[in-house]
């Protein structure tokens, strides 16, 4: 077996649509997800990369409980560095305070930002709020619920993958790159 170096790269990710198909969400009369099937290829692609030792902050919009349910049920409880969750920090992407929240997370400085790949569907929030606050970002075009048409430049994602598994080959040639 090849030997695998730590990875260069740290991950901030989305959920919704990200990782979780939306449209299997069950919520109960609070409003509060109780269960949510994986989008294909999410699940393998999100424990390889914990395992390959990538460390991965959760940046999502939604409630503290509704994905610790969905994270235990599809078996990604322990993948995550931290979770920055919008009710807790009460704000929601493009919120830069939910980005610096992640960053804080995990000791990081500005000087970490080049080392930073935010992974989202929502061109608003996740890639908007990636390019503002420094870092590049991934759009993953699998879900049609929502455009990814960028209405402004801050719109427009650093990559674009089609599907979760296409964020292994990105990672290892942005991780080529970095090595020089
Ligand atoms: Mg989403």
């Amino acid at each position: 077996m090849e030997h695998q170096k730590t990875p260069r790269l740290i991950l901030f990710t989305d959920i919704g649509d990200t990782i979780i198909d939306e449209g299997t969400e069950i919520r109960d009369e609070s409003g509060t997800v109780i269960h949510a099937d994986c989008i294909p290829g999410a699940r393998e692609t999100a424990l390889r990369l914990y395992e390959t030792g990538y460390r991965i902050v959760m940046v999502a919009d939604g409630t503290v409980q509704s994905f610790a349910n969905t994270m235990r049920e599809n078996g990604l409880d322990r993948i995550f560095a931290a979770r920055v969750i919008s009710e807790a920090v009460g704000e929601e992407k493009p919120s830069q305070r939910m980005f610096g929240e992640a960053m804080a997370s995990l000791g990081l400085t500005e000087a970490d930002k080049a080392r930073i790949l935010m992974i989202g569907n929502n061109v608003a929030r996740d890639i908007a709020g990636a390019n503002r606050f420094g870092i590049r970002s991934v759009l993953l075009t699998w879900s049609k619920r929502r455009s990814f048409e960028a209405s402004s430049p801050d719109e427009v994602p650093t990559y674009r993958i089609a599907a979760p598994k296409e964020l292994i080959p990105l990672l290892a040639r942005l991780e080529e790159e970095a090595a020089g």
